[in-house]
């Protein structure tokens, strides 16, 4: 695949040419790998670039095009060996052949905070913390439309001193839409890096994505970096080998922290994590219902309005096994008072949690985080959060979100769950 890349004043344009090899059908480059069909189009964003360091540059090519790449890479200009050491670890299924790589080129680096910005509580969180971060928020273009979101709003009141918007079709360029991976929500920040001498990207991924497996079980990202690079994750490691690592500051932290940190802007009415209600939270989905019920732990005086949620997609969400973000159920579920029956109920099963390690942060996972900014990050969140103690990372480390029956045969526990809802 060969890369072509113009910018103009207020545009900058990605295209990719397809060589032999190369295929508009791939696969999503996480969870289950689902088949996306790339349309065609260039890629374009509505800012215009003065510089973009090579490795830059080339990596903005990878997140967005691997799935499609046959073997061969030419980019718009020549990057280091830095980009391509990343690229041959041996996660990437692919090993790629880069064709113009110059070792002449120096390495990347900048020295302030970007925070890739995606309006919902987890990036509120971080907000809140590294108010000093300059926002990014990537507005997404559908078939030649602005899709509308409440978080432009926010971003431009704050001025472009402090944060921008940038608006790109890279999310709906296939079929079925969607970023083709999680660096995808980088690639933003990554373009406008080199202008804004960005040091780091800080995004907002709270613990159940880092070391809970969406809250279905533990999974020792620690161990993990013998294999996945330094960061435990092999594609966030490519980032950090390039000169511009990517750190969650929250990825140590539950989502009831990041809800807590969030609240003051939540009160604001500048976070939005459901649009399904012309923009708004619909406050009957089992996203808002998940909301509603972490927001009554860490606020006591939260009411929610729970009929609404006496829904046939929340009792779905709420019946599965194992419990996807299962842990915050579990905690939850004790300590809410009001909690409905008919939510009580399909919360039965799941493991109990008798530490408050869902109400500290996991200090080990600044380990994660590149050496250089690791003392000034750690330090400011601590101050924010108290760390976990060694007994309640020991639990932790032995959630398991999947439903125990204790002893009920599984026609039982099913019976069960009717009679009580
Ligand atoms: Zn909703």
């Amino acid at each position: 695949m060969r890369f072509e890349f113009a910018s103009s004043e207020k545009r900058s344009v990605l295209r990719a040419v397809f060589e032999e090899g190369d295929g508009t059908e791939g696969q999503r480059a996480e969870g289950a790998g689902r088949t996306i069909i790339y349309s065609g189009e260039d890629i374009e964003f509505d800012y215009g670039v003065t510089a973009v360091h090579p490795d830059l540059l080339g990596l903005l090519c990878l997140i967005i095009f691997y799935p499609f790449v046959g073997e061969r890479v030419v980019f718009p200009v020549p990057v280091s060996p830095r980009l391509e050491e990343a690229f041959r670890n041996p996660n990437f299924r692919r090993q790629l052949s880069f064709d113009n790589v110059d070792s002449g080129i120096e390495a990347y680096s900048g020295s302030r905070m970007a925070l890739a910005f995606g309006g919902g509580i987890d990036s509120s969180a971080v907000r809140t913390m590294f108010p000093e971060a300059y926002v990014v928020h990537e507005a997404h273009w559908r078939d030649g439309r602005l899709v509308p979101a409440g978080t432009h709003g926010v971003v431009h009141s704050m001025g472009l001193d402090r944060g921008r918007v940038v608006a790109t079709n890279q999310r709906y360029v296939s079929e079925p839409g969607g970023w083709h991976g999680w660096t995808c929500s980088l690639a933003t920040a990554l373009l406008l890096a080199t202008d804004h001498d960005f040091g780091i990207i800080l995004m907002g991924t709270p613990l159940g994505g880092t070391l809970l497996k969406a809250g279905t079980g533990y999974f020792d990202r620690f161990r993990a970096r013998g294999w996945h690079g330094v960061t435990g994750n092999f594609w966030q490691s490519a980032f950090n080998a390039v000169g511009i690592p990517v750190f969650s500051p929250v990825c140590g932290a539950s989502a009831f922290l990041t809800m807590g940190l969030s609240l003051d802007l939540i009160r604001a009415g500048e976070v939005f994590y459901c649009t399904e209600q012309g923009g708004q939270a619909c406050l009957q989905c089992p996203k808002c219902c998940r909301r509603d019920i972490i927001r009554a732990v860490v606020e006591p005086g939260h009411r929610p309005h729970w009929a609404p949620y006496d829904n046939r997609a929340v009792h779905n969400y709420l019946s599965q096994d194992p419990q996807s973000q299962g842990h915050l159920f579990s905690y939850a579920r004790p300590r809410v008072g009001g909690l409905p029956r008919f939510i009580r109920a399909r919360l039965k099963g799941l493991q109990q949690i008798r530490s408050d390690w869902p109400m500290r942060v996991h200090a080990g996972t600044f380990d994660f985080c590149d050496d250089r900014w690791r003392p000034a990050i750690s330090e400011r969140v601590l101050e924010h959060l108290d760390p976990m103690g060694p007994e309640e990372i020991a639990e932790l480390e032995t959630w398991n979100g999947a439903r125990q029956a204790r002893g009920l045969g599984a026609g039982r526990f099913a019976r069960m769950l009717r009679r009580d809802s």
